[in-house]
């Protein structure tokens, strides 16, 4: 028997902490699991799932004026906000309770407070108990970044209200240019609110494909979303009924809610890392090995809190990576390699390896085929909506290095199209693949030329 009353203690059950911590009880670890506010996490509670149902509510909007195309006559359309929140907020409370479950079923014991590390091997919780510990896992994830500096910056919403408004507003200003900028501002557009992004860049999504961020800025823009760049939030100001963003380009918009979605920080305040002398970096992330060891080698930390890459498969990964290593007697680094990754932005974005960009940084010779055109379903709908695809190929080994997708069904062609590259497809392999018709997929196996061939 060790010497420690549990030999994981795991802070925070969102995607990261509650993988660890099953799989560490399944390799026989006694696991207990501190969580102050719901099991899930963020992705869970107030993140892509709940995202995700939003955005398939605020496509109908679109899929009911396009039913005329097809020969329906669709009546009068009224939509609910609160009627679309309760049903959601059912569907949380199910998950919440499906990973509470599931949980306590691995035989991990769930703490629901708050737990402050002491020391290398001691956590105490909220309701005093001290608990010492084998080892100790931080997976506490991240909070919305609002600048403090700002402002007014009460008087502004995140994501996390945003999916508890008591109301639509009738006008909305989204701050950022990133991930959750762009999806609320597809939702918001869709659900008729009218809409204004705010992005100090001189592009949206930063980081991905030139040709993809042009072509989501004019798709968002066709579908009536405002888009300000260049420019940043001065100031809110409450003013009659609603609240007025002045911005550092001198403008001023009104509107009924200012959402902000100016990225994400690790949750590290109050946790007592410095007890125990946990290393943190200049964002605050704390620092760990490729088996997400910190420097103090009984704690470990996984997920966004390490900002490696926030996203929720990826701490699922590094969590169940951790226990393997820890408990399992297997060590395993995860491999960062050709993840793949969606913006489900409208139309949405879906997106592996890399950027023309990237590629042309790293080879000699690249070679872009891309094709642009106007989907299937459009030409009976009339809307003027494009699709883009874009492979970027290694000009000498004809290695397909990028796969960039915009349009309706991406993010799900994305995620097979990144099997094929995790295995060093070649453009010959996409070539000698039959095409599936009529898909819009199939025209990632039917791009004879390229379009641009860079040589230097
Ligand atoms: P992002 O990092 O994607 O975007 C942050 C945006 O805010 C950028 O446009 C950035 O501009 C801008 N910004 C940052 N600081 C400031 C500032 N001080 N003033 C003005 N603008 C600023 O973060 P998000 O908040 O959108 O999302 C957080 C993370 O969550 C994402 O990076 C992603 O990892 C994850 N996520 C993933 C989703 C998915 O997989 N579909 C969905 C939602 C979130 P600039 O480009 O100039 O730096």
């Amino acid at each position: 028997m060790s010497e420690f009353e549990v030999d994981l203690f795991v802070i925070g059950a969102g995607s990261g902490g509650v993988r660890a911590g099953r799989i560490a009880a399944s390799h026989g670890a006694r696991v207990m699991v501190a969580e102050e506010y719901r099991v899930g996490g963020t992705c869970v509670i107030r993140g892509c799932v709940p995202k995700k149902l939003l955005v398939y509510a605020s496509h109908f909007a679109e899929d009911f004026e396009d039913a005329a195309g097809f020969g329906w006559s669709v009546g009068e359309t009224r939509f609910d906000w609160a009627r679309l929140i309760e049903a959601k907020d059912r569907e949380i409370d199910r998950l919440n309770a499906a990973y509470i479950r599931n949980l306590e079923r691995s035989g991990a014991k769930l703490e629901p407070m708050r737990a402050v590390i002491e020391g290398p091997h001691a956590v105490r919780l909220a309701d005093g108990r001290l608990v010492t510990a084998g080892t100790i896992l931080v997976a506490t994830g991240g909070a919305p970044y609002i600048d403090p500096a700002l402002p007014g910056r009460e008087l502004a919403i995140s994501s996390n209200e945003a999916f508890h408004l008591q109301r639509l507003p009738e006008r909305i200003v989204v701050v950022g240019g990133g991930f959750i900028a762009v999806e609320f501002a597809g939702i918001f557009n869709g659900l008729g609110v009218e809409t204004t992004i705010l992005h100090r860049g001189d592009g949206l999504l930063r980081g991905f494909d030139e040709d993809l961020r042009h072509k989501l800025r004019e798709e968002i823009e066709k579908k009536g979303i405002r888009v300000v760049l260049g420019d940043q939030p001065a100031e809110i100001l409450k003013a009659d009924e609603e609240l007025v963003l002045r911005t550092a380009g001198g403008l001023e918009i009104e509107a009924g809610e200012v959402m902000i979605a100016t990225g994400r920080l690790p949750n590290t305040a109050g946790l007592g890392l410095e007890n125990a002398g946990v290393a943190r970096d200049g964002a605050g992330a704390i620092v760990v090995d490729a088996y997400s060891r910190t420097n103090v080698p009984s704690i470990y930390a996984v997920g966004d809190v390490t900002n490696r890459v926030n996203l929720t498969p990826v701490a699922i990964r590094e969590g169940h990576a951790f226990a393997d290593t820890v408990f399992g007697g297997k060590k395993i680094a995860v491999d960062y390699a050709g993840i793949p990754k969606a913006v489900f932005s409208q139309p949405e974005i879906g997106s592996v390896g890399l950027t023309e960009a990237e590629a042309l940084a790293e080879f000699p010779a690249v070679d872009i085929y891309r094709a642009d055109f106007k989907p299937m379903k459009h030409t009976l709908s009339g809307r003027d909506e494009r699709m883009l695809m874009k492979l970027v190929v290694d000009g000498t080994s004809q290695r397909v290095l990028g796969c960039h997708i915009l349009g309706a069904g991406s993010a799900e062609m994305t995620q097979l199209v990144a099997i094929a590259l995790k295995m060093g497809a070649t453009k010959e392999d996409f070539d000698a693949t039959m095409a599936l018709h009529p898909t819009a997929a199939e025209e990632l196996v039917t791009m004879r030329q390229p379009s641009m061939r860079h040589r230097r």
